[in-house]
């Protein structure tokens, strides 16, 4: 059994509903859901023209390796039908793998722990909020550690 993080964001239509549907999916997909974050609001990253995104963590326990995990996510985001047009534009429902156990791997298709987590408030804030004392697997601090760090401007507001 592992424990891993997923990040769900939202930024189109009805989020918050998309987040629920997100983390129902997952229980039935990817394991137990033994903890989430609330809800979080961040302005959009990299492209600041369309809607703030609503974001949460979870921790969910899964007996699946880490790609099979991912095609669960993958899953999850196209039952919501996403669209990706643009990099970084508006999606109905974004899962991310931020951290999987204390393993770490590097494919073409996966990369964990998620690359950009140290540089992103919007998920180092709910992350920290589930498991602050929790070390990463390569940088070797604490997620609480990490947010005091990070150099993210973004205010990342608890709903
Ligand atoms: P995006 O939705 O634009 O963030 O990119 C999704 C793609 O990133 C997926 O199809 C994965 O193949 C790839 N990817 C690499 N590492 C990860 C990760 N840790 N979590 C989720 N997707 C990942």
């Amino acid at each position: 059994m592992t424990t891993s993080y997923l990040l769900l964001g939202s930024n189109l239509g009805d989020r918050a509903a998309h987040l629920a549907q997100a983390r129902y999916d997952l229980a039935t997909t990817a394991g137990r859901v033994a903890a989430a974050s609330a809800l979080y609001e961040t302005a959009a990253w990299g492209l600041e023209d369309q809607p703030a995104f609503l974001n949460q963590v979870l921790a969910v326990e899964t007996t699946l390796d880490a790609p099979t995990l991912l095609a669960a996510c993958l899953a999850a985001e196209q039952q919501q039908g996403r669209e990706r047009q643009v990099r970084w534009g508006a999606r109905t429902l974004d899962v991310d793998i931020l951290l999987f156990g204390q393993e770490i791997m590097a494919t073409p298709t996966l990369t964990v722990p998620h690359p950009a987590l140290p540089t992103r408030r919007f998920a180092l804030v709910p992350l920290a909020e589930l498991a602050p004392q929790l070390v990463h697997p390569q940088l070797h601090h604490t997620i609480a550690e990490l947010l005091a760090a990070c150099p993210d401007p973004l205010e990342v507001k608890q709903l």
